[in-house]
């Protein structure tokens, strides 16, 4: 069976840009991971929580749901700080994920691009920094030795891809977006992807926004190949897994 992973920082990032191709793939019966490495504690909008932790505990259900929705296999939310991943311990973070590629072993990762996706978010940038190395080092037996032992070995994901656009906001600083190599056509999955950020009900005033921008986008899905297994010339695709072969 083919398994891919997201790696993303908020709960609701897993909807707008990787929902389609998230419900797209697991209906083709590919495997689906989400990692969430922040509970959302940190949000403008609290949804009536009075506390962090009240939020986190809310923000937690609502990625449960989304994560439903979008018929995600494994759904995971970490407990790092929102808003405060850059000021995390690189090498602990990047352990935590590690472990879990090594546990579900992914044969391709996504995740966000450096630039911290067309919200400049810091929080993206960091999960595309943690989730990049973690993607390199899992495979690697001189990287966190100490995992490798009860079953767990070194896993090698045959690919790493940030999602992008073709646009930016107009609203937010300079964004320098990765160009996109792969064009996924989600189709219907549009609509499934804006009801997953609407099981996220804290971040209802953000609702008709993200419900437009995911519109503006459209029914496809934009990816920039990072790295690969089989190294060369870029080619232009339309199927995150193409030349992904099967085993491990
Ligand atoms: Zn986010």
């Amino acid at each position: 069976m083919l398994r891919m992973m997201a790696v993303t920082a908020h709960p609701d990032d897993e909807a707008g840009g990787f929902g389609g191709s998230l419900r797209l793939y697991r209906d083709r019966g590919v495997e689906t991971c989400v990692i969430c490495l922040t509970p959302g504690q940190g949000a403008s909008h609290r949804g009536g929580a009075h506390t962090d932790h009240e939020l986190a505990a809310l923000r937690r259900r609502e990625f449960a749901a989304s994560c439903k929705i979008l018929k995600v296999g494994r759904a995971i939310v970490l407990d790092y700080p929102d808003g405060q991943l850059h000021r995390q311990d690189l090498y602990r973070v990047v352990c935590d994920l590690t472990l879990h590629l090594r546990e579900f072993r992914p044969h391709i990762v996504l995740t966000f691009g450096p630039e911290g996706s067309v919200t400049g978010h810091t929080d993206h940038s960091m999960a595309s920094v943690f989730a990049s190395l973690a993607f390199h080092w899992a495979g690697r037996n001189n990287r966190y030795p100490d995992q490798l032992k009860d079953g767990i070995t070194p896993h090698r994901a045959q690919k790493l891809y940030y999602s992008t656009t073709n646009f930016t906001l107009p609203d937010r600083g300079p964004i320098t977006l990765s160009p996109a190599t792969a064009i996924i056509e989600i189709g219907e999955y549009l609509e499934t992807k804006i009801a997953a950020f609407k099981a996220h009900t804290t971040q209802a005033p953000l609702w008709s926004l993200v419900e437009t921008h995911l519109r503006q986008r459209g029914r496809k899905e934009m990816f920039h190949l990072a790295a690969t297994v089989n190294p060369g010339l870029i080619q232009q695709e339309t199927d995150l897994f193409a030349g992904v072969t099967e085993g491990d």
